[in-house]
């Protein structure tokens, strides 16, 4: 018989034990479908268990505290078929819950399933533990609610799962409380319908011998209830140590993203860097296949970035190379893949440009787009060309050698003066390897004496006579024969070595002067000068070294600087030139016309001469447009008070029209090509025994065909 006063007491406790039921029973669902080892199988057995336990344990508690009045004893057996009826019930909805095959199935099905099946375990509960001899009818209605409340509160938390499912995580408790409160209130219902839907005999007699009475069932509740209780706090924990690992697996996560990042992305502009690019590079080869002209590397150089560093300082720079980035990710479109690989290096792949026509419509996209000026804060605009070296695949090399191939055409088109394109070609073909091979052999060059200078005399154009000579650097190397400086300057750039043969060249040409006038010839020599000369600090105390220790004027020495290496860098041109200039040597500046020099800095540069390049002579006689360049160019040298060299003057009818075009001095094969010394003594001396230019050309052209071009 049961207190009276326990009986709220077991009520609320039945009340607590289906919550319990209901959070054990949400979690293990969730579970059952969200995992996939044939471990996690576990989750059904178990959650069968710990629910079916549940179920009945608060059917039970509701039972003994709800509705019975008389002394009763529960059988065994009756008792143990009631808990496997619970589990079992438990354990077909998570069975189903796993083995569904969609989310779709699962939504239909699951709250039905725990409707009716749990519904039914629970009025079989009552049915079996109060016995035939008890139970004179049903109160159908009761059954039905018992059911239908369960089936409309499992579809409630279904459908709660279902909407959250994206953002509800694995076990995440907090999101999960509205779910469980609802299947918790489902299940309280059902337990006390399910309580009502039997009509019962009164007074209620005791109806078997062998089982519990309602003390032993209340204490067997009990336990089933702090069973229940133990399972959720497994279950809470276990969602805790989930959740802590998905935190951990998130930060994991995040910082393997920030890592790729930085491994595979310029931080400044974010574009990929050259790794990346590479691994683009092969993508695309998967993609475009091997057929001819399949895709072109643009590899792109701004000109005359650094003074724009240097003048208005680094973040200027950046501004200019975001927006650079910026400019080249839009030409790169959806299918290309743009790239920065170095300070203003860029890489632009482009698959299937439409052969060499397409791929050099695509070189001057990018010409005109970053050819539009750049607006700096506070600073107003400025604009920027670029060179641009193009390598095509398959014809210009292997996808490991594009890169390379496209950097090398690069490189030509950037000593043609900048702002241009140029395809690669097999001449520039000096790989890497080669290239390391050249710049070993060079660091010996100067103590093996394979390096030599030759001199070509410049020519007064009205009078004939020599004004100087220019100092051409030969490398005679002992197994490729001579090497032409275009080919071993860039290298010696490149590796660091034009310091030392730069050194080199201003020392022999000092010593080369001291010899002659010790003859009695007072040559003028002019020396080339490359960019990164002009940056040594050592240079002008070297110079002055040199001149002092040959007791050589200043005079005699001209420096030569390409237009466009002195665009490049314009304060660092600015100051060498002041300081070369206060030495007192004379200032050139070579190969006019393939740079942009504007006027207001050629006033600036104290220059004396101004040499045209030979691509304009080599066109004067078939192209106005290039004799409408030269008119002007030595109009304006003159307008500036600069003296005008024409350069590679090849033919008389050259000779003729620059000579009318008041040209100051000419240099050419037409006169002599580059020589040794001791020839150019010869044909110095000649000079000054008066004979015409015709005389001694004729007389050295034979010796001179053996030098290099
Ligand atoms: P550059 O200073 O413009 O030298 C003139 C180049 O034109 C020389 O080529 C010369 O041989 C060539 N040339 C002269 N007359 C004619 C002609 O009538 N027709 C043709 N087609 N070419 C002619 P080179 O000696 O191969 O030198 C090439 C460049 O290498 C030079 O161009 C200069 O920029 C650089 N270089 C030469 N020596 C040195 C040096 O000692 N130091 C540095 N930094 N650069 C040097
Ligand atoms: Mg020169
Ligand atoms: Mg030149």
């Amino acid at each position: 018989m049961i207190d009276s006063d326990v009986r709220p007491l077991l009520l609320l406790l039945a009340m607590l034990v289906a919550g319990l039921t209901a959070g054990v029973l949400t979690h293990a669902l969730q579970k059952a479908r969200s995992t996939d080892t044939l471990l996690d199988w576990g989750w059904v057995f178990g959650g069968a268990v710990a629910v079916g336990t549940g179920l009945w344990s608060a059917q039970s508690l509701a039972l003994l505290g709800g509705r019975l009045t008389g002394n009763l004893i529960f059988g065994f057996k009756a008792t143990a078929l009631c808990w496997l009826l619970c589990a079992a019930a438990a354990g077909l909805c998570l069975a189903a819950a796993r083995l569904l095959p969609t989310p779709r199935l699962r939504t239909l099905l699951l709250p039905w399933l725990l409707g009716v099946l749990i519904g039914a375990a629970l009025l079989a509960t009552v049915r079996l533990l109060l016995g035939s001899a008890l139970v004179v009818g049903w109160n159908s209605m009761w059954g039905v609610g018992a059911v239908a409340t369960l089936l409309a509160c499992a579809t409630l938390t279904q459908w709660w799962f279902d909407s959250t499912a994206g953002q509800l995580a694995d076990g995440d408790g907090s999101s999960s409380a509205p779910a469980v409160a609802v299947l918790g209130v489902g299940l309280a219902c059902a337990h006390a319908f399910a309580m009502q839907a039997v009509q019962l005999q009164v007074p209620a007699l005791p109806m078997t011998l062998d089982g519990l009475d309602a003390l032993g069932l209340t204490l067997a509740a009990a336990v089933g209830a702090l069973a229940v209780a133990m399972a959720l706090l497994s279950v809470w924990v276990d969602a805790r140590n989930r959740e802590r690992t998905r935190t951990l697996a998130t930060s994991l996560n995040e910082a393997n993203t920030q890592l790729r990042r930085q491994a595979f992305c310029d931080p400044l502009t974010t574009l990929p860097n050259r790794l990346l690019f590479e691994e683009r590079l092969h993508q695309t080869l998967q993609r475009v296949g091997r057929s001819p002209g399949a895709m072109a590397v643009l590899f792109i150089d701004l000109d005359g970035f650094k003074p724009i560093n240097d003048s208005f300082g680094h973040a200027a720079g950046d501004v200019v190379l975001r927006e650079v980035g910026g400019r080249l990710l839009e030409l790169a479109g959806a299918h290309g893949t743009a790239a920065r690989v170095g300070g203003d290096e860029f890489l632009l792949l482009v698959p299937g440009p439409g052969g060499q026509e397409g791929a050099a419509s695509s070189a001057q996209h990018v010409l005109q787009a970053l050819g539009r000026p750049y607006r700096l804060p506070n600073r107003g605009e400025v604009k920027l060309s670029c060179s641009i070296g193009i390598a095509m695949f398959p014809e210009h090399g292997s996808t490991a050698k594009l890169i390379a191939n496209a950097d090398a055409a690069m490189y030509a088109a950037k000593r043609t003066g900048g702002s241009t394109y140029a395809f690669f070609e097999a001449r520039m073909d000096l790989d890497v390897r080669e290239q390391v091979e050249l710049q070993n052999d060079l660091r010996l060059a100067i103590e093996r004496n394979q390096l030599h200078l030759y001199y070509q005399p410049k020519i007064h154009g009205a009078s004939g006579q020599v004004t100087g000579v220019e100092a051409l650097i030969r490398w005679d190397h002992p197994v490729r024969g001579l090497i032409s400086p275009e080919v071993f300057i860039p290298v010696a750039e490149r590796f660091g070595l034009i310091g030392t043969v730069g050194n080199w060249v201003i020392e022999e040409s000092c010593r080369q002067i001291r010899q002659w006038l010790d003859l009695g010839l007072r040559m003028r020599v002019a020396v080339n000068l490359s960019m990164h000369q002009l940056r040594q600090d050592d240079l002008v105390p070297r110079i002055r070294r040199a001149l002092e220790v040959h007791r050589v004027d200043p005079s005699l020495l001209t420096f030569e600087i390409t237009e466009s290496v002195a665009m490049e860098d314009t304060q660092a041109t600015m100051r060498s030139f002041g300081h070369l200039a206060r030495i007192g040597a004379s200032l050139s500046i070579d190969d006019f016309g393939t740079g942009y020099s504007s006027l207001a800095y050629l006033r600036k540069l104290p220059a004396r001469q101004l040499k045209i390049d030979r691509g304009f002579v080599a066109d004067i006689e078939h192209s106005s447009d290039a004799l409408a360049v030269v008119d002007a160019v030595i109009k304006l040298a003159h307008a500036l008070g600069l003296k005008v060299v024409a350069e590679g003057v090849e033919t008389e009818q050259q000779r003729d029209i620059l000579l009318g075009l008041r040209c100051d001095e000419l240099q050419g094969y037409l006169f002599a090509k580059p020589m040794p010394a001791k020839m150019l003594t010869l044909w110095a001396m000649n000079d000054d025994d008066g004979h015409d230019i015709e005389f001694r050309h004729s007389l050295f052209q034979n010796h001179f065909s053996s030098s290099i071009q």
